[in-house]
């Protein structure tokens, strides 16, 4: 950046992107008096975190539970974001054409008609074991890996299996990393899963205000076009309508592929090698706002014979109008043969998905208000997979080969999910203001 430039540099700090990193990243940063603006390509705020009202039914970009306990609630709780909620208390399994009350407690661990005696003392062990481990030292292991080697009971093994799925949102347990379910399972263990009133827009609407409220300048319905560099260090952004925008520092908190679009070309190749040799995890998600529950009986389902799971968060949250009813459900794919361009089938996904909702729900398209069908949306940026060592293949939020450059979202850092999202976008604000006083890392992985 040149000096006539840094002396009309329009903001101290440049943000791409207003889904949940970008925003946290905002809020902090607007909290020490930094002159930050945030730049929303979309009309709203939230990227993959928002929701839609659609007759009163708060839908969520597909379904959403936060996972308390994580950074997530730790950044919530910090930033004085308030939210309500509720965790579903039981949850049935469905193996072979019938449903069973699943194991989610230990109290049901010992009712459940699910398992015979010495598959319940197997669970119980296992539960134990996975409760007292240190997760990344089977970072280099994978999931299926873990559970062959310590799952005996078949009945065990795939009720651990139809879990994991769910918990990684991916039906690659080949590929995912161990040190992720472990620790997934730790958090669920000891801490509650929370549907949230009003839906995820609640967060989204709660980080709006933090971040108006310390400053930030956003502008929604703005395309960046690309990062401007200038000698190995960045001096700003360039909008989609030409116009160039200068700042000291830059943080693209976007999806990986949306970040690697705004680098130069020939710059930056550590994270476009990084980025280019990702796993990400799609799902297909099928979600029905009904004019009533056909079914009150069955209200999280995990399926143990598919890679299906379904819940009707309006059971344990207010998204739906009086009477009425929001399900959501998933299929986890695999992340080898989930692109529709090379014959991964859609259609049948959506069937899949909808034969679910027949079997807990008979009854649902008689009543039904609205439906989402979103075949292949990016849940997570980036898989921990045991060949990259799990979470510590991970970029960092410093962009080694930029100056002034940092990237958050699901896909950096240590965290999986919404966690991994707002963890990045606090830290890539620390790593920001500490910037004068840091001594620049090399490593872009950590
Ligand atoms: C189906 C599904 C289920 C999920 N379930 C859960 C869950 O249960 N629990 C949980 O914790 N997390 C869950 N997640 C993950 C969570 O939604 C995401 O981790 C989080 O919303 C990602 O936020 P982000 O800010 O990192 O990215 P995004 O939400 O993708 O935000 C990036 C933003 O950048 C904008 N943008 C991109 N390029 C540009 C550009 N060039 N110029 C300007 N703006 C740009 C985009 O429009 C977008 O708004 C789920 C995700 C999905 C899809």
């Amino acid at each position: 950046m040149s000096i006539m430039e840094a002396q009309n540099s329009d903001a101290d700090t440049i943000i791409v992107g207003g889904g949940l990193a970008g925003l946290t990243a905002a809020c902090y940063l607007g909290r020490t008096g930094r002159n930050v603006s945030l730049f929303e390509k979309a009309s709203e705020l939230g990227g993959r975190g928002t929701s839609q009202d659609h007759s009163g039914f708060q839908m969520n970009r597909g379904i959403h539970a936060l996972y308390s306990g994580g950074k997530a609630s730790e950044v919530l709780n910090e930033l004085g974001i308030q939210y309500t909620g509720n965790s579903p208390n039981i949850v049935h399994a469905l193996h072979g054409g019938e449903f069973y009350k699943a194991p989610i407690t230990g109290r049901s661990a010992v009712t459940t008609n699910l398992f015979s005696i010495g598959e319940k003392f197997e669970l119980i062990r296992l539960l134990l074991k996975i409760a007292r481990m240190n997760a990344e030292a089977v970072k280099e292991v994978s999931v299926q890996e873990w559970l062959d080697n310590n799952a005996n009971h078949p009945g065990i093994l795939s009720f651990l299996e139809a879990n994991a799925r769910t918990g990684v949102y991916s039906d690659a347990l080949d590929l995912v990393s161990a040190d992720l379910f472990i620790e997934r399972t730790q958090t669920v263990l000891n801490n509650p899963v929370i549907y949230i009133d009003g839906g995820w827009k609640t967060l989204v609407e709660g980080l709006r205000e933090s971040a108006e409220a310390a400053g930030v300048t956003i502008h929604t319905n703005t395309e960046v076009a690309g990062i401007e560099v200038d000698r190995g260090t960045i001096s700003g952004i360039r909008l989609k309508n030409g116009e160039k925008k200068y700042a000291s520092s830059v943080a693209l908190a976007t999806t990986p592929q949306q970040a690697l679009a705004l680098l130069p070309e020939d710059t930056s190749t550590q994270l476009a090698d990084l980025v280019e040799g990702m796993t990400p995890a799609h799902v297909a998600c099928l979600t029905v706002a009904l004019r009533r529950l056909p079914n009150p009986e069955l209200t999280v389902v995990q399926d143990l014979d598919q890679p299906r799971f379904m819940s009707v968060q309006s059971e344990y949250s207010d998204v739906a109008p009086e009477g009425g009813a929001l399900i959501y459900a998933f299929k986890q794919l695999d992340p080898r043969n989930d692109d529709p361009h090379q014959g991964s089938d859609v259609q049948q996904d959506e069937h899949d998905l909808e034969a679910l909702l027949d079997e807990a729900q008979p009854g649902w398209r008689e009543v039904l208000v609205k439906r989402q069908f979103l075949p292949r949306i990016q849940a997570v940026g980036m898989l921990p997979t045991a060949e990259t060592g799990g979470y510590s293949g991970r970029p960092r939020p410093d962009v080694k080969d930029i100056q002034g450059l940092y990237v958050a979202g699901d896909w950096v850092g240590h965290g999986f999910l919404a966690d991994a999202s707002f963890g990045s976008g606090r830290e890539a604000a620390r790593m920001i203001l500490d910037l004068p006083h840091q001594i620049r890392g090399t490593a872009t992985r950590g």
